[in-house]
Protein backbone atom coordinates (compact mmCIF):
# COMPACT_ATOMS: atom_id res chain seq x y z
CA UNK A 1 0.00 0.00 0.00
CA UNK A 2 1.07 3.28 -0.56
CA UNK A 3 -0.30 6.93 -0.82
CA UNK A 4 2.82 7.99 -2.89
CA UNK A 5 1.22 11.70 -3.92
CA UNK A 6 1.18 11.05 -7.83
CA UNK A 7 0.83 14.73 -9.87
CA UNK A 8 1.72 16.03 -13.11
CA UNK A 9 3.01 13.89 -16.27
CA UNK A 10 2.57 10.27 -16.25
CA UNK A 11 3.73 7.84 -19.23
CA UNK A 12 1.05 5.33 -20.17
CA UNK A 13 3.63 2.59 -20.66
CA UNK A 14 2.02 0.92 -24.05
CA UNK A 15 2.90 0.54 -27.44
CA UNK A 16 -0.80 -0.63 -28.00
CA UNK A 17 -3.07 2.13 -29.63
CA UNK A 18 -6.11 0.13 -27.95
CA UNK A 19 -4.64 -0.13 -24.63
CA UNK A 20 -3.30 3.34 -24.66
CA UNK A 21 -7.23 4.55 -26.03
CA UNK A 22 -8.40 3.28 -22.33
CA UNK A 23 -5.76 4.01 -20.15
CA UNK A 24 -5.53 7.37 -21.12
CA UNK A 25 -9.86 7.53 -20.81
CA UNK A 26 -9.84 5.90 -17.38
CA UNK A 27 -6.91 8.48 -16.29
CA UNK A 28 -8.59 11.94 -17.49
CA UNK A 29 -10.75 12.24 -14.46
CA UNK A 30 -7.39 12.43 -12.04
CA UNK A 31 -5.67 15.55 -13.85
CA UNK A 32 -2.63 14.05 -14.42
CA UNK A 33 -0.57 15.04 -18.40
CA UNK A 34 -0.03 11.41 -19.94
CA UNK A 35 2.68 10.57 -22.23
CA UNK A 36 2.43 6.83 -24.09
CA UNK A 37 5.74 4.91 -24.36
CA UNK A 38 5.46 5.04 -28.09
CA UNK A 39 4.93 8.85 -28.55
CA UNK A 40 8.21 9.37 -26.36
CA UNK A 41 10.21 6.51 -28.41
CA UNK A 42 10.92 4.25 -25.82
CA UNK A 43 11.53 0.61 -26.67
CA UNK A 44 9.31 -1.74 -25.96
CA UNK A 45 10.89 -3.99 -23.14
CA UNK A 46 10.97 -8.49 -23.75
CA UNK A 47 7.79 -9.34 -21.63
CA UNK A 48 9.66 -12.84 -20.02
CA UNK A 49 7.58 -12.50 -17.16
CA UNK A 50 5.40 -15.87 -16.47
CA UNK A 51 2.58 -13.34 -14.56
CA UNK A 52 0.33 -10.77 -16.02
CA UNK A 53 1.53 -8.89 -12.97
CA UNK A 54 5.48 -9.48 -14.16
CA UNK A 55 5.06 -8.13 -17.24
CA UNK A 56 2.78 -5.74 -16.55
CA UNK A 57 6.28 -4.38 -14.01
CA UNK A 58 8.33 -4.68 -16.75
CA UNK A 59 6.97 -2.03 -18.80
CA UNK A 60 6.15 -0.06 -16.26
CA UNK A 61 9.62 0.02 -14.58
CA UNK A 62 11.51 0.53 -17.90
CA UNK A 63 9.31 3.41 -18.46
CA UNK A 64 9.55 5.04 -15.78
CA UNK A 65 13.68 4.56 -15.32
CA UNK A 66 14.01 5.64 -19.17
CA UNK A 67 11.88 8.41 -18.48
CA UNK A 68 12.34 9.87 -14.87
CA UNK A 69 8.37 9.78 -14.37
CA UNK A 70 5.70 7.37 -12.57
CA UNK A 71 4.30 5.17 -15.41
CA UNK A 72 1.34 3.01 -15.44
CA UNK A 73 1.98 -0.53 -17.83
CA UNK A 74 -0.91 -2.88 -18.23
CA UNK A 75 -0.48 -6.84 -19.05
CA UNK A 76 -3.70 -8.23 -20.06
CA UNK A 77 -4.90 -11.53 -22.18
CA UNK A 78 -7.84 -13.61 -22.57
CA UNK A 79 -8.27 -17.15 -21.15
CA UNK A 80 -10.92 -19.41 -22.12
CA UNK A 81 -11.78 -22.83 -20.14
CA UNK A 82 -11.83 -25.25 -22.59
CA UNK A 83 -8.25 -24.50 -23.82
CA UNK A 84 -6.93 -24.51 -20.13
CA UNK A 85 -6.62 -20.95 -19.64
CA UNK A 86 -4.79 -20.13 -23.51
CA UNK A 87 -4.00 -18.22 -24.80
CA UNK A 88 -3.55 -16.64 -21.73
CA UNK A 89 -0.15 -14.47 -21.60
CA UNK A 90 0.42 -15.72 -25.10
CA UNK A 91 -3.02 -14.04 -26.49
CA UNK A 92 -1.22 -11.13 -28.29
CA UNK A 93 1.53 -13.53 -29.91
CA UNK A 94 -1.71 -15.31 -31.17
CA UNK A 95 -1.93 -12.50 -33.67
CA UNK A 96 1.53 -13.03 -35.33
CA UNK A 97 3.71 -10.44 -36.51
CA UNK A 98 2.55 -8.32 -37.73
CA UNK A 99 -0.87 -8.52 -35.56
CA UNK A 100 -3.85 -9.76 -37.23
CA UNK A 101 -6.36 -10.28 -34.60
CA UNK A 102 -9.05 -11.05 -37.71
CA UNK A 103 -6.74 -14.87 -37.39
CA UNK A 104 -6.14 -14.90 -33.87
CA UNK A 105 -9.87 -15.02 -33.31
CA UNK A 106 -10.11 -17.48 -36.39
CA UNK A 107 -7.68 -19.76 -34.37
CA UNK A 108 -9.48 -19.88 -30.86
CA UNK A 109 -12.76 -21.17 -32.77
CA UNK A 110 -10.19 -23.53 -34.99
CA UNK A 111 -8.72 -24.69 -31.28
CA UNK A 112 -11.92 -25.10 -29.86
CA UNK A 113 -13.02 -27.05 -33.18
CA UNK A 114 -10.03 -29.57 -33.13
CA UNK A 115 -10.79 -29.94 -29.50
CA UNK A 116 -14.29 -30.98 -30.28
CA UNK A 117 -15.62 -28.16 -27.96
CA UNK A 118 -18.12 -25.87 -29.27
CA UNK A 119 -16.92 -22.10 -29.60
CA UNK A 120 -20.23 -20.58 -29.83
CA UNK A 121 -20.48 -19.99 -25.76
CA UNK A 122 -17.75 -21.11 -24.74
CA UNK A 123 -16.74 -19.96 -21.00
CA UNK A 124 -13.85 -17.04 -21.03
CA UNK A 125 -12.22 -14.66 -18.95
CA UNK A 126 -10.36 -11.07 -19.93
CA UNK A 127 -7.63 -10.52 -17.25
CA UNK A 128 -5.99 -7.30 -17.00
CA UNK A 129 -2.70 -6.25 -14.55
CA UNK A 130 -2.12 -3.63 -13.99
CA UNK A 131 1.16 -1.54 -12.47
CA UNK A 132 2.33 1.72 -11.51
CA UNK A 133 5.67 2.47 -10.82
CA UNK A 134 8.17 5.17 -9.99
CA UNK A 135 11.95 5.60 -11.54
CA UNK A 136 13.10 4.40 -7.65
CA UNK A 137 11.71 0.81 -8.24
CA UNK A 138 8.23 1.36 -6.07
CA UNK A 139 5.56 -0.53 -7.81
CA UNK A 140 1.69 -0.66 -7.29
CA UNK A 141 0.13 -3.57 -8.55
CA UNK A 142 -3.56 -4.53 -9.14
CA UNK A 143 -5.32 -7.12 -11.46
CA UNK A 144 -9.13 -7.05 -13.11
CA UNK A 145 -11.18 -10.01 -14.43
CA UNK A 146 -14.09 -9.78 -16.56
CA UNK A 147 -15.88 -12.85 -17.33
CA UNK A 148 -18.52 -13.96 -20.42
CA UNK A 149 -18.48 -16.02 -23.16
CA UNK A 150 -17.23 -16.29 -26.93
CA UNK A 151 -19.20 -16.26 -29.85
CA UNK A 152 -18.40 -17.01 -33.67
CA UNK A 153 -18.31 -14.99 -36.24
CA UNK A 154 -16.92 -11.65 -34.24
CA UNK A 155 -19.04 -8.88 -34.02
CA UNK A 156 -18.58 -5.04 -33.73
CA UNK A 157 -15.96 -2.83 -35.21
CA UNK A 158 -15.30 -1.06 -32.27
CA UNK A 159 -12.49 -1.78 -29.50
CA UNK A 160 -9.32 -3.88 -30.17
CA UNK A 161 -8.09 -7.14 -29.87
CA UNK A 162 -10.70 -10.09 -29.17
CA UNK A 163 -12.78 -7.27 -28.48
CA UNK A 164 -15.41 -9.10 -31.34
CA UNK A 165 -15.82 -12.29 -29.95
CA UNK A 166 -15.99 -11.22 -26.04
CA UNK A 167 -19.54 -11.18 -24.98
CA UNK A 168 -19.29 -10.08 -20.97
CA UNK A 169 -21.68 -11.47 -18.79
CA UNK A 170 -25.06 -9.86 -18.70
CA UNK A 171 -24.52 -8.60 -21.98
CA UNK A 172 -25.33 -9.51 -25.19
CA UNK A 173 -23.81 -7.74 -27.12
CA UNK A 174 -19.87 -8.26 -27.72
CA UNK A 175 -17.17 -5.27 -26.43
CA UNK A 176 -17.09 -4.81 -30.16
CA UNK A 177 -20.33 -3.56 -30.69
CA UNK A 178 -20.43 -1.13 -27.61
CA UNK A 179 -18.36 2.09 -26.75
CA UNK A 180 -15.48 2.29 -24.74
CA UNK A 181 -17.41 4.07 -22.42
CA UNK A 182 -19.68 1.15 -21.94
CA UNK A 183 -17.12 -1.19 -21.83
CA UNK A 184 -15.69 0.44 -18.87
CA UNK A 185 -19.02 0.56 -17.34
CA UNK A 186 -17.80 2.63 -14.78
CA UNK A 187 -20.79 3.54 -12.21
CA UNK A 188 -20.94 4.12 -8.46
CA UNK A 189 -22.59 1.88 -6.32
CA UNK A 190 -23.39 3.28 -2.93
CA UNK A 191 -20.71 5.89 -3.48
CA UNK A 192 -17.94 2.59 -4.39
CA UNK A 193 -17.07 2.69 -8.22
CA UNK A 194 -17.61 -0.47 -9.90
CA UNK A 195 -16.60 -1.39 -13.62
CA UNK A 196 -17.20 -3.93 -16.45
CA UNK A 197 -14.09 -4.79 -17.88
CA UNK A 198 -10.60 -6.21 -16.33
CA UNK A 199 -8.79 -2.87 -17.26
CA UNK A 200 -11.50 -0.82 -15.49
CA UNK A 201 -12.20 -3.28 -12.69
CA UNK A 202 -8.21 -2.97 -12.29
CA UNK A 203 -8.24 0.56 -12.56
CA UNK A 204 -10.38 0.77 -9.66
CA UNK A 205 -8.29 -0.93 -7.33
CA UNK A 206 -4.82 0.48 -8.53
CA UNK A 207 -6.62 4.11 -7.96
CA UNK A 208 -7.60 2.83 -4.59
CA UNK A 209 -4.36 1.95 -3.58
CA UNK A 210 -2.73 5.01 -5.01
CA UNK A 211 -4.85 7.28 -3.35
CA UNK A 212 -5.39 9.19 -6.22
CA UNK A 213 -8.41 11.71 -6.09
CA UNK A 214 -10.93 12.49 -8.99
CA UNK A 215 -10.38 16.16 -10.63
CA UNK A 216 -13.68 15.96 -13.01
CA UNK A 217 -16.06 13.45 -14.07
P1 LIG B 1 -0.05 -7.78 -23.92
O1 LIG B 1 -0.64 -7.33 -22.62
O2 LIG B 1 0.77 -6.71 -24.55
O3 LIG B 1 0.67 -9.08 -23.79
O4 LIG B 1 -1.23 -8.00 -24.95
C1 LIG B 1 -2.45 -8.50 -24.51
C2 LIG B 1 -3.32 -8.87 -25.68
O5 LIG B 1 -4.55 -9.32 -25.11
C3 LIG B 1 -3.67 -7.69 -26.55
O6 LIG B 1 -2.85 -7.60 -27.68
C4 LIG B 1 -5.10 -8.01 -26.97
O7 LIG B 1 -5.08 -8.81 -28.10
C5 LIG B 1 -5.64 -8.84 -25.85
N1 LIG B 1 -6.48 -8.01 -24.99
C6 LIG B 1 -6.17 -7.51 -23.78
N2 LIG B 1 -7.16 -6.73 -23.33
C7 LIG B 1 -8.09 -6.73 -24.29
C8 LIG B 1 -9.35 -6.07 -24.40
O8 LIG B 1 -9.78 -5.29 -23.56
N3 LIG B 1 -10.02 -6.32 -25.52
C9 LIG B 1 -9.56 -7.14 -26.51
N4 LIG B 1 -8.41 -7.77 -26.47
C10 LIG B 1 -7.66 -7.55 -25.34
Amino acid sequence: MSARPLSGRIVIATHNAGKLAEMTELLAPYGLECASAGALGLPEPVENGTMYAENAAIKALAAAKATGLPALADDSGLSIDDLDGAPGLFTADWAGSPRDFGAAMARVKHELDIRGCQPEGAKARFVSALVLAWPDGETLIAEGRCYGRLTFPPRGDKGFGYDPIFVPDGESRTFGEISSEEKHGLRRVNGRLEGLSHRARAFIRLVDRASLQEISR
